[in-house]
């Protein structure tokens, strides 16, 4: 692999950029592999990267059906934060935060995170008690959250319209290291390394069944043949349904469209990340300068990666409440990703009732900040069978009754 530096940038421009070499690798699949994982997003790739950096498992590949980060994770709306209610989801989300800070440089790729402060808007007196919970919760979880006040908020975010037409802006729960990341750099840095680690990358490559014997996995079928394995990690998101099918059981998911629509670009106008979940709807600018919206779930299940007329006028609504000088923007483009939805709205990371077989999913409308987390997480669970940060989130606990409720700090979608 080339090392992107200054150096490489400036040695590569007096050559006219001849020297570039491709960032992975496109193998042919192997027979047998020690570990495969299915589906490659974000979270597949990161499990794959920790099982290399922090394990030493490098027999390894990652099996997609279309392009990498093709799924959710190059579909969201990119918007990191950890300030969630329970300790459980605290601690996953705030590992996966602070490993975003040095992502770039541990991956040598830049994912452009940019932790510019995030704020979640109270705009009714029951939100306001909610979101001061959470931070007295995030105080004792050592995440760094603070409440604000409207004078604050308005000194922060001058567009916004804090006096609201329909709903006032009381407070906000306010990260000040929350942010944002480019999404397909986080796959994109993940699976160079990954293949720079001599994993294979198995692209345009569906799996088809899943084969087994006296209950423990012996590896896949797919569209480029058969593969063995002794472990496998299902990473698929919208699909789990699906994959727990050919594995033999079910989950206790639904996969929902959730939509996202982006702006035409204009200058620098707002450099945090808003939220506000009564009126529904969240923004940010990207880079580019397009405001980035984030829209709602369809209310039934489906497998439509499609925006529909509906949410973007709802969505669009919301937030002309809340930034009156967004009414005269034009919208760009819309789109849909499928989300993997559970009833505690926390996600699966597990064993399975098929020895050897993990599935990681359920990240429903909020698994883009969770990548690294989640998979140094799940990196230990496939490679030692425990991992302190899956410990809350196995498939056991919808049996047992112990759910992790987090629907109101992932109820709105993000
Ligand atoms: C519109 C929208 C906005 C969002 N906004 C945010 C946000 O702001 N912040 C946030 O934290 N989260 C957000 N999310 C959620 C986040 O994007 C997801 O939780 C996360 O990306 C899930 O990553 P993943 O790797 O699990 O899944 P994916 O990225 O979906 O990857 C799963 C992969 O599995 C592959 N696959 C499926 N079936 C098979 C098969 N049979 N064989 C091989 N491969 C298969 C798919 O092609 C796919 O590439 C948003 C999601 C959407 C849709």
């Amino acid at each position: 692999m080339t090392r992107y530096s200054a150096f490489a940038i400036a040695r590569e421009a007096a050559r006219y950029h001849s020297g570039w070499t491709r960032a992975w690798r496109k193998p042919e699949p192997k027979p047998r592999y020690d570990v495969v994982i299915v589906g490659g997003g974000g979270h597949g790739l990161a499990t794959a990267y920790y099982l290399g950096k922090n394990f030493g498992i490098t027999n390894v590949a990652i099996v997609e059906k279309g392009w990498l980060g093709g799924g959710n994770t190059g579909r969201n709306t990119t918007i990191i934060r950890s300030n969630y209610l329970q300790d459980p989801s605290a601690a996953i989300y705030e590992k996966a935060r602070s490993l975003y800070e040095t992502l770039s440089q541990d991956l040598n790729y830049n994912v452009m995170f940019s932790p510019r402060g995030l704020m979640m808007l109270a705009q009714t007196e029951h939100e306001l008690r909610g979101y001061q919970r959470t931070v007295h919760a995030n105080r004792l979880q050592g995440v760094e959250t603070e409440m604000i006040g409207p004078r604050e908020i308005k000194r922060l975010c001058p567009i916004m319209n804090v006096d609201g037409p329909r709903y006032p802006v009381l407070g906000a729960l306010w990260q000040a290291r929350g942010g944002t990341a480019r999404h397909d750099a986080v796959a994109w840095g993940y699976a160079r390394a990954c293949s720079d680690m001599g994993m294979d990358i198995l692209q345009n490559t569906e799996v088809t069944a899943i084969r087994s014997e006296g209950g423990r996995v012996r590896g896949i079928a797919t569209t480029r043949g058969e593969i063995g394995c002794d472990r496998l990690g299902v990473v698929v998101a919208g699909h789990s349904g699906v994959l727990a099918e050919m594995a033999g059981f079910r989950l206790p998911i639904e996969s929902v469209a959730l939509q996202a629509l982006v702006s035409e670009p204009i200058k620098p106008c707002m450099d945090v990340v808003v939220m506000a979940n009564t009126v529904h709807g969240y923004m940010s600018q990207s880079d580019k300068g397009e405001m980035v919206i984030g829209g709602g779930t369809d209310g039934f299940v489906n497998y439509t990666q499609r925006g529909s007329f509906h949410h973007i006028e709802e969505t669009v609504r919301a937030l002309i409440e809340t930034f009156p000088m967004i009414s005269r923007l034009k919208m760009l483009r819309q789109w849909g990703g499928i989300v993997d939805v559970t009833g505690d709205r926390s996600p699966i990371l597990s064993k399975t009732p098929l020895e050897g077989c993990f599935f990681n999913c359920g990240w429903g409308t909020g698994g883009f900040k969770a990548i690294p987390g989640s998979g140094w997480g799940f990196a230990e669970l496939m490679a030692k069978g425990a991992s302190p940060l899956c410990a809350e989130f196995g498939l056991d606990r919808f049996r047992e009754g112990r759910f992790i409720d987090e629907s109101v700090a992932a109820g709105v979608a993000h």
